[in-house]
């Protein structure tokens, strides 16, 4: 008999803030401080010292940070072609909830060469622990640009899709535990979620040898999306329509905001059978949980998922906040899991 799974791991949305000699600190889309081979030798550095920083702090499966990317959504893209990023538009995105400089599609997308193989490479030789790795998720990425080519979001995003799944292939062969896409945008356009969005996640997570997340969130504690947030009233129920939806998916890990939200906790009951990563961290507050803190939002998800389903983790990347808030808010995460996992051990 196969032992079950350890409980209540611990894991990270994705993102942890870079070196201030890397990159702008507390900036999305913070320009580079290096340039040429100082910037890549600054890359490996920065990754070395975000695995240490999860590895010290007790988090079980890792990720590299994104330290070699300048956003989530764009660090992939940089590698496709049919993209311009010499054509950059100031775009509304999230539905107009702000506004950014995307590239242009501008013909058929290609992936012509591996994109984040060598940043594998390096993350997998630099620790022992599982790795997570995390790639945009097809609508999320057609959120992220400006099309002039395809002018239908399903028909960029199942291209896109079929790069992705190319590209997470590669990745699982190199040793990654978790390929996961991040789909803000399943909380923004619930029926294109239902129309395209679904069938676009399952091409892209097609036939990987590891496991799969999805990871959808309000997004980054940036004051647009905090002020968004005051808007969604008392009772933030956008999870509803998606869940069911995803709970008949072959995604295997559904990685959602719990910490000082207004989800109601029920909507994880629709997740049965999944594995269920609990945003237990607000990254929207420099005040730092405690572990006690951590241990209730835990315990309260319990009601709904089974404790070998249940993962700790933050309600999204970290890629903004001052870096001893993360690396304090890490240590708590860690120690909030190990108090549940001790009072389920008995
Ligand atoms: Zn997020």
């Amino acid at each position: 008999m196969s032992e079950p799974a350890p409980a209540v791991e611990t894991t990270v949305a994705g993102s942890l803030p870079k070196p201030s000699w890397l990159a702008r600190p507390q900036q999305l889309w913070a320009p580079w401080q290096l340039a040429g081979e100082q910037l890549a030798e600054g890359k490996r550095d920065a990754v070395r010292a975000a695995l240490k920083m999860q590895e010290a702090a007790g988090i079980d499966i890792v990720s590299e940070g994104e330290q070699s990317r300048m956003h989530f959504v764009h660090g992939f893209l940089r590698g496709i072609e049919g993209v311009d990023f010499a054509r950059m538009k100031r775009i509304g995105i999230r539905a107009d909830r702000y506004e950014a400089d995307c590239p242009t599609v501008t013909g058929p997308v290609r992936r012509p060469r591996p994109v984040h193989a060598d940043e594998v490479r390096f993350a997998r030789a630099n620790t022992g622990r599982k790795l997570k790795f995390t790639l945009p998720g097809p609508m999320t990425m057609v959120d992220t640009l400006a099309d002039e080519h395809y002018r239908d979001r399903a028909a960029l995003g199942l291209a896109l899709a079929g790069l992705l799944n190319a590209e997470a292939q590669e990745l699982a062969a190199l040793g990654v535990d978790v390929i996961q896409f991040d789909e803000p945008a399943f909380n923004v356009y619930m029926n294109e979620v239902r129309d395209w969005g679904i069938a676009a996640l399952e091409r892209a997570a097609a036939g990987l040898a590891c496991a799969t997340a999805v990871h959808i969130c309000y997004g980054y504690g940036i004051k647009a999306n905090i002020e968004w947030k005051k808007t969604l009233g008392g009772a933030w129920r956008q999870y509803e329509s998606t869940f069911p939806l995803l709970a008949k998916s072959t995604i295997r890990q559904v990685s959602l905001e719990c910490a000082n939200s207004h989800v109601p906790l029920a909507l994880i009951g629709l997740l049965e059978g999944k594995d269920v990563l609990v945003g237990a961290i607000d990254v929207a507050t420099d005040a730092v949980e405690t572990p006690e803190q951590v241990a209730a939002t835990l315990r309260a998800a319990l009601k709904y998922v089974k404790p070998g389903h249940l993962y700790g983790c933050t309600n999204c990347g970290m890629a903004p906040m001052a870096r001893p808030v993360a690396e304090a808010k890490l240590k708590a995460l860690a120690a909030g899991a190990a108090i549940v996992r001790r009072e389920l051990a008995g």
